[in-house]
Parts: structure tokens; sequence; C-alpha cells
């Protein structure tokens, strides 16, 4: 069993990052180390200001401990981190690891806004830690922040992935995850001969909360399992799709609440 480090927010109640992460490698067969990168009520989307816990103090303890315990791991996914410091000590740790895949969802902020609380020091410090990724998962917002291009709600894709690409180690992959073709939601990429590839599935209605952290969870765990990356892009928008249709069948009342899982992690365990 191969053990993936996953590091991000945990929110007590809302179904998304941590949470959905867990099960979705843990059905992926992978020994799962669930990092809180900070500790939250609720997640921060309809509930009102969550009660959250700083853990930065805490974080450089785990390091230590897991250093002196002589824990290694194979793969990383990393989503929300929320400090520069963070950003740092993490690439620090990782750096001392024999990691076969380091995933970054480069989370930053969405519709063209950075998240409340991120400066443009946040953004060095992520551009400093994608370096050493071999794969990255902007959304669009994520994009322009990270090159330092303007916003723009539908990009030119074959610049803007050509622009993140230079920030990358050789070899490494930038995705960008929320990109719409006439009704088409999904990723683009560029492939060898530096061509625009896109792969995506049909847009269902509605605005969910945690899709992008459970896409990136699928992403790691079909990457580390020796996917390709077309095969892991197209499994896991496929997965997805599954996800939200689940959601939508259900009726829910409360909006708040991220994606149903059942039905992706069936297909999931399909594959094993
Ligand atoms: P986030 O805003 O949480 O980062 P995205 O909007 O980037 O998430 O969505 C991530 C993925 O979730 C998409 O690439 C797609 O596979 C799936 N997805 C999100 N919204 C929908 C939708 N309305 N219909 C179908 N799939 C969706
Ligand atoms: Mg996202």
């Amino acid at each position: 069993m191969a053990a993936i480090l996953v590091a991000q927010d945990l929110s007590a109640v809302g179904g998304i990052s941590l949470s959905a992460a867990v099960p979705v490698l843990t059905a992926m067969q992978y020994e799962v180390a669930a990092l809180p990168t900070s500790l939250l009520s609720t997640h921060t989307s309809g509930y009102g200001k969550p009660a959250v816990v700083d853990l930065s103090s805490w974080l450089p303890a785990v390091f230590d401990h897991w250093t002196r315990a002589d824990l290694q791991f194979d793969a990383a996914l990393i989503g929300y981190v929320g400090s520069v410091q963070l950003c740092q000590q993490l690439t620090q740790y990782l750096s001392r690891q024999p990691l076969d895949l380091l995933v970054v969802d480069p989370v930053l902020g969405d519709l063209g806004e950075l998240y409340s609380g991120f400066d443009q020091q946040y953004v060095e410090a992520m551009r400093d830690l994608v370096k050493t990724a071999d794969v990255i998962l902007p959304n669009v917002t994520e994009a322009a922040l990270l090159t330092g291009r303007p916003y723009q709600p539908v990009p030119d894709l074959r610049a803007t992935l050509t622009a993140l690409q230079a920030g990358l180690k050789p070899g490494a992959h930038a995705v960008i995850t929320d990109v719409t073709r006439e009704d088409r939601i999904g990723c683009a990429w560029l492939d060898e001969r530096g061509a625009v590839q896109f792969v995506g599935e049909p847009r269902l209605p509605g605005h969910y909360n945690g899709t992008g952290d459970t896409l990136a969870a699928a992403i790691a765990g079909l990457l580390g399992r020796g996917f390709s990356l077309t095969r892991s892009l197209e499994l896991a928008n496929q997965w997805m799709h599954l996800a939200v249709a689940e959601t939508l069948a259900e009726r829910r009342t409360d909006p708040r609440q991220g994606i149903a899982l059942a039905q992706m992690l069936r297909a999931i365990l399909s594959l094993n």
C-alpha cells in the first residue's frame, strides 16, 4: 500500500477538503496521513463565521515528530495551506521525503479575487511551493494569480498554460481545473507538443462546495496509482460528474453541504 500525505484545512461540517479527500484516497487503497493545516467548525461558504484554530505552532511539531518516527510518504497532495510560513515549512519537510508524486492545488482565490486573508506575499509563497510540484491544479483565477496575467473568465489557455509551465520544474504539468467548453466543464493542460488538451463532462445545474478538493484528491490518487495524466483527468472528471449528479438527485434542502460521494466511491472501488 502506498502512503499519501494530504495537507489541507479540516472543516468539521460541510463535507469538503480533508473530509472529502480521506474517503476518496482510502477507497483508492492508500494509507492516508490526514494533516489539517487549520481547523474550522464549518467551511467558509454560507454558515457565517466559523470557529477557527490556527495550527501554525502545532505543524512544526508534527514535522519534527514524523521525522523522529522515521515516517515516509510515497506521494503528497497539498490543498489550502493558509500562511507563508506554513508553505515554507511544508516545502522543507517534503524536500526530505522520497516522494514519487507531489500534487499541489494552489488554493488562492476564485472568480478573479484572492480569498480573504491572502496577499501578494502569499501568492509569492505559493509560486515557490509549486516549483517543487509534479502536477499543479489551479482554477482560472489561480492561474492568473500565479502567472501575474490579468484575470479573464475565459482566458487564452495556450498562453496561460505556457506561462504556468514556465514556473514549474522540467517534466511537471499545469492543469487548469474549471475550464468551460460549450456545455462541458473540465480540465485543460498542454501535451508534449505544447498543444492545449481538454477533457470534460456536461455541466450540470448549480454550484457546489468542495468540487475542486474532491477533484484534486481523485487526480492525485489516480496519478499515484500509475494512470497517465490524460486517463487520470478523464476518470476524475467522470467521477465528479457522478458525484454532482448524485447530489442533484438527492434534492438536498441544505445547499451548503459538499457533494455526495457514494456513487463516486462505488466507481473508485470498481477499479480495485
Ligand atoms: P472549485 O470551485 O471547488 O475549485 P471547480 O468549479 O473547479 O471547483 O470544479 C471542479 C470540478 O468539479 C470540475 O472540473 C468538474 O469536474 C466538477 N464540477 C463542478 N461543478 C460542476 C457542475 N455544475 N456540473 C458538473 N460537474 C461539475
Ligand atoms: Mg479549486
